[in-house]
């Protein structure tokens, strides 16, 4: 017997259509419909989501637009305002090419309307590149993310070598878009991965392309996609210094390149592979507050964190900032700093 997923899959295309227009998500960079598209506000969301969830971005995005409300704002705007208004979202090296890329803008006088053109720009890749070009430009071209990798590795059941899936995927994807609705299609994709073709438990009694669908013929949607088994990330570990004198805190500013290059921090010992002996950088009463965990891309790190009221001691490098300067650092400086009692506002 014929199954149902041997339609021609591309009749995927006025289902999910028709699906989006009765579900389509507000969210805060979507307009109503039949109303453009601003590339800087497609952009900006799209390198935000790069690294976070809808619900974490979208405070970020608010306040970014609000404060700088265009392309040429950003790119006018001071490297430490951006990168502190960036503190939280993680990832520092992105932030960098956000500015890089908003002046980069700014120089060419507006966003490059192709997807090629738009891949020329610092930091923008192909899925963003993709992404920009069709909801803002109209260009007939396929956004595919690891939602919509996730939908078409499960409606052709693809069993094969995880990179030669996401080869074929590209391809099939840009067959697919349709003339009329690129950028609808690419948001329809993003909202069936995110809402329903959920990584686990997906909702396929109301999917609107079950019936294309060979995973869920296969009654074993969720076993797709077949990638291949993750390397354990290795660990670090290190010791963070709170000094604290009255309203004020001991910072320092990290190497311009590297991890969280050009951030200020608190003071820490080296990060390494086994733990260390403990050592003070200078004479204080420590009290050791407990340990804190992060999460990088390459390696996890625990700090145990040391804090000190010191009346006279300062370090060979930094200098003292106010409390309120705390929300700024890198969330696993924040976290040190939250665990010493120092940062309310903010709890991750
Ligand atoms: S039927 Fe299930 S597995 Fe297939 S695309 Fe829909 S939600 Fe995903």
């Amino acid at each position: 017997m014929r199954a149902k997923s041997d339609q021609p899959l591309a009749g995927i295309v006025p289902k999910l259509l028709a699906w989006f227009d009765r579900s389509a998500r507000t969210l805060p960079w979507r307009t109503a419909p039949g109303v453009g598209r601003d590339p800087y506000r497609v952009w900006l969301s799209e390198i935000m989501l790069q690294q976070t969830t809808v619900p974490h971005a979208a405070p970020y995005f608010a306040a970014f637009t609000t404060r700088w409300p265009t392309v040429e704002a950003l790119a006018a705007a001071r490297d430490d305002d951006v990168m502190q208004a960036w503190a939280g979202l993680g990832y520092y090296a992105r932030a960098r090419n956000l500015l890089k890329c908003a002046r980069e803008v700014a120089a060419r006088g507006g966003f490059p309307e192709t997807e090629a053109g738009l891949r020329t720009l610092p930091g923008i890749g192909p899925y963003t590149a993709g992404a920009i070009a069709a909801l803002a430009f109209g260009e007939r071209t396929p956004a595919v993310d690891g939602n919509a990798e996730r939908v078409f590795a499960r409606l052709l059941a693809i069993k094969e070598d995880w990179a030669a899936a996401k080869k074929r995927i590209a391809l099939l994807a840009r067959d697919l878009v349709p003339e009329d609705r690129p950028g609808a299609f690419a948001e329809a994709l993003m909202d069936l991965g995110a809402t329903i073709c959920t990584p686990r438990k997906p909702n396929c009694a109301i999917c609107p392309v079950a019936a294309y669908c060979r995973a869920f013929d296969e009654g074993e949607a969720e076993s797709y996609p077949i990638k291949p088994e993750k390397i354990a990330r290795p660990e670090r570990f290190g010791i963070v210094y709170v000094l604290r004198r009255g309203g004020y805190i001991w910072v320092v500013r990290r190497p311009p390149s590297g991890l969280l290059g050009g951030m200020l921090a608190l003071p820490s010992s080296e990060w390494s592979e086994t733990r260390q002996d403990a050592a003070a950088p200078v004479d204080a009463e420590w009290e050791v507050l407990g340990e804190v965990r992060h999460v990088f891309t390459h390696f996890s790190l625990k700090l145990d964190v040391w804090f000190a009221e010191t009346p006279d001691t300062d370090l060979p490098e930094g200098f003292w900032t106010s409390e309120d300067e705390i929300d700024g650092l890198p969330t696993v400086f924040a976290k040190a700093a939250a665990l010493a009692g120092l940062s309310a506002r903010r709890k991750r």
